[in-house]
């Protein structure tokens, strides 16, 4: 991989697939839609990187729209006033009053009332660059990111079962030699098209595919078999699966006791939810479990892959926990073609996670009350240990507190639009604007940035150069084809100029060649070990697998095959019961509103919104409900429908389908102003991943007189 004559080899900007593409002049070849008017740059197809292998969904082709983009910003912007209009400023006026409010806030109320939050999205090298900003500079124990929005149940579920949390433990391309894969509350037609070559490719040859997700959706389309559970009930579907395949005697009897623990404890659990009652539970006919059972169980190797649907729950870590208990209990994990993954959503979702924007965590997945880690990563910083802070509030906790006594007063926020993605989005907003001072960097003015003091205009993926870590645990490279607009900087050199007026002037390089150098050195030893990773290698190798301890390491594509990474080397079953969601349909809210996304948009939509053709084939959000319960509440397609929850009130159009289930309504979730879906999902926590109950939430539905004024 290279800059070469005909183009400059990177990745898309959006989803943790990170299709390979390259960015060049050459009209010929172009896929995208980019010309002369978008600073030259094409977007072209780049067959041979292994993943996507030149496919591009419509996001991916389009992404060099945004680069020349009339609503990008180009300048900062400051208010003057509290109510008052954001104007125009220098680079200059802008940190210094970043600068002195965050001083200011840190004098009056202490360093853990300045907040940071991060995103997803961003490069392995802003993470680990923010988390040090944070923990060094300002001294606040308050950073996390909306990657807890994500993935996080996931992840916890991962390290209690495995010891280690990567997303997938294997190439995607594995998933196409698998014998069974069970695909939990993922929609890759929707949310990464490109991924789904290689669940046809698992049925060409051979294998099968089960799905399960309330919605007929149109991956569950292409499924030998489709269960289709009331929104909530996974864990309790999950149970009655392994009651199942110890019932029928498909457990792998060698396999968990030469490689797992706690299998009795699990056993017993599971023994309890026997399959009539999962039936009662989950709506799934104790028919098709048996039948699932009996592919997956029945299939030589087989894979569990999980994605938000099962995830973002108040029970998500429990009920990831569920699913991979059937993989232990049938053999199917730590073997070639077999094993638990998941399915990450946000372009680095999965290195986001390992670098150290997260509350608890330093660099190198090191937990940051490990006081060895601690000493590491501070000998890196050239640091006392002793002065870094110690954990701070989840995400949507340190949201729910912002402007209050004891909370966060001033938020540095970077890649993220809480306004749109947060759940109880309207609480969240008005705890934004209760804010003393907040600092968005964006390159469009998304609905936060709207409401920021200090707004400060940032670099696209094709203007900076930067790693990030996709959905398999490689580490990609995304190069810089352009330079940004003048006006515009990148997000390390912003960092390194506040660090500066903050006095630390030393530590903070704007060069993400050299700031990677130093995240080796800090992951060195940990978990997510990038030590042997370099640019120079990640162009060679078109991505290296982490850990991978040093230069001469090859990387690690499949982990766990000799022994997962827990003190013994087994992995361990998860002993958890069902319960119900935080939020049951009752009398006064008798549907459960589920949400999701839709192919033509990425996340809170900011950016793919202002893509003239995403936003046509998608222009807004809606209302999907069954033609039964449109039928009882005298509904046709198009009537504008208000959807209201314990927390707020939301207005769209009506799509009526028969692919939901008739007690089920669903909402994308791209949107704010009066259709935004977050202002009605519930924020009740997961207590160990703290990710929010985006997924299940009571609501009643009726007829909308007219679109009322944005809530906000
Ligand atoms: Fe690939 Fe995802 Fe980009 Fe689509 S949005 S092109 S699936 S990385």
């Amino acid at each position: 991989m290279a800059t070469t004559g005909s183009g400059t080899d990177t990745h898309c900007p959006y989803c943790s697939l990170q299709c390979g593409m390259r960015l060049g002049a050459h009209m010929a070849d172009t896929v995208g839609t980019a010309d002369e008017a978008h600073g030259g740059v094409a977007v072209l197809e780049r067959p041979e990187f292994p993943v996507n292998r030149g496919a591009l969904c419509g996001k991916g082709r389009t992404s060099a729209e945004l680069l020349t983009s009339a609503s990008r910003l180009t300048a900062p912007l400051v208010r003057d006033r509290r109510g008052g209009p954001l104007r125009e400023a220098t680079w200059g006026e802008a940190l210094d009053r970043v600068a002195g409010g965050l001083t200011d806030v840190a004098e009056r109320f202490g360093r853990d009332a300045v907040g940071v939050f991060g995103g997803g999205g961003l490069t392995n090298e802003k993470a680990y660059l923010l988390g040090k900003f944070a923990r060094v500079v300002l001294g606040t124990a308050n950073i996390d990111y909306n990657g807890r929005f994500c993935m996080s149940s996931a992840a916890s579920a991962n390290r209690a079962a495995f010891g280690l949390d990567r997303g997938l433990p294997f190439p995607l391309a594995d998933i196409a030699h698998a014998g069974c894969v069970i695909l939990v509350g993922a929609n890759p037609a929707e949310t990464m098209p490109p991924a789904l070559r290689y669940f046809r490719e698992l049925r060409e040859n051979g294998g099968r595919l089960i799905v399960v997700d309330p919605r007929r959706t149109r991956t569950a389309e292409m499924a030998d078999l489709h269960l289709r559970p009331v929104p909530g009930t996974d864990l309790a579907l999950a149970l009655g699966l392994l009651h199942l395949v110890i019932a029928d005697r498909h457990v792998d009897e060698a396999f968990v006791a030469a490689r797992t623990t706690g299998f009795e404890q699990a056993r017993a659990v599971a023994m309890a939810h026997w399959p009539e009652r999962a039936e009662q539970l989950t709506g799934v006919p104790v028919q098709l479990m048996r039948q699932a059972v009996e592919m997956f169980a029945g299939a030589a190797t087989g894979m569990v892959l999980t994605a938000r649907g099962s995830e973002q729950h108040s029970k998500g870590t429990d009920t990831v926990g569920a699913w991979i208990n059937l993989c232990l209990a049938t053999g199917k994990a730590g073997r070639p073609g077999s094993g638990y993954g998941c399915l990450t959503g946000q372009g680095n979702g999965q290195g986001g996670r390992e670098h150290g924007q997260k509350a608890d965590q330093l660099p190198g997945y090191r937990s940051l009350t490990d006081p060895a880690a601690r000493a590491h990563v501070a000998r890196v910083w050239g640091v006392d240990p002793a002065t870094l802070p110690g954990p701070g509030r989840s995400a949507y906790e340190l949201l729910d507190t912002l402007g209050q006594d004891g909370g966060v007063r001033a938020l540095l926020l970077m890649g993220s639009n809480p306004v749109v993605s947060a759940p109880r989005a309207a609480h969240v907003t008005r705890r934004l604007r209760a804010l003393d001072l907040l600092v968005v960097s964006d390159l469009v003015l998304s609905e936060t940035a709207a409401l920021a003091d200090v707004v400060l205009p940032s670099a696209q993926w094709a203007e900076e150069t930067g790693t990030m870590t996709n959905l398999e645990g490689r580490v990609i490279l995304r190069q810089a084809a352009l330079a940004p607009p003048e006006g515009v900087r990148t997000d390390l050199r912003v960092l390194r100029e506040l660090a500066t007026r903050l006095g630390a002037d030393k530590g903070f390089p704007e060069d993400p060649e050299e700031v990677f150098g130093e995240l080796r050195r800090a992951s060195a030893g940990g978990q997510a070990d990038y030590a042997g990773i370099s640019y120079r290698r990640i162009r060679a190798e078109d991505g290296v697998f982490w850990p991978c301890p040093d230069e001469d390491h090859p990387g690690t594509p499949r982990l766990f095959l000799d022994r997962f990474a827990t003190p013994d080397g087994r992995a361990r079953f998860a002993a958890v019961p069902h319960r119900p969601a935080a939020e049951e349909p009752d009398a006064d809210f008798p549907l459960y509103l589920t949400t999701g996304r839709v192919v033509g948009h990425y996340q809170s939509g900011a950016q793919t919104r202002r893509v003239p053709e995403l936003a046509a084939a998608a222009p807004g959000p809606f209302v999907e409900l069954h033609p039964r319960l449109a039928g009882r509440l005298g509904v046709a397609e198009g009537d504008l429908l208000a959807v209201t929850s314990r927390r707020g009130r939301a207005v769209a159009p009506a799509r009526v389908t028969d692919t939901i289930r008739p007690d089920t309504v669903f909402m994308p979730f791209h949107w704010g102003g009066t259709g935004r879906a977050n202002s009605l999902t519930n924020p009740a926590l997961d207590p160990t991943s703290k990710m929010p109950e985006f997924k299940v939430c009571a609501v009643r539905v009726e007829k909308a007189v007219r679109v009322e004024k944005e809530v906000r």
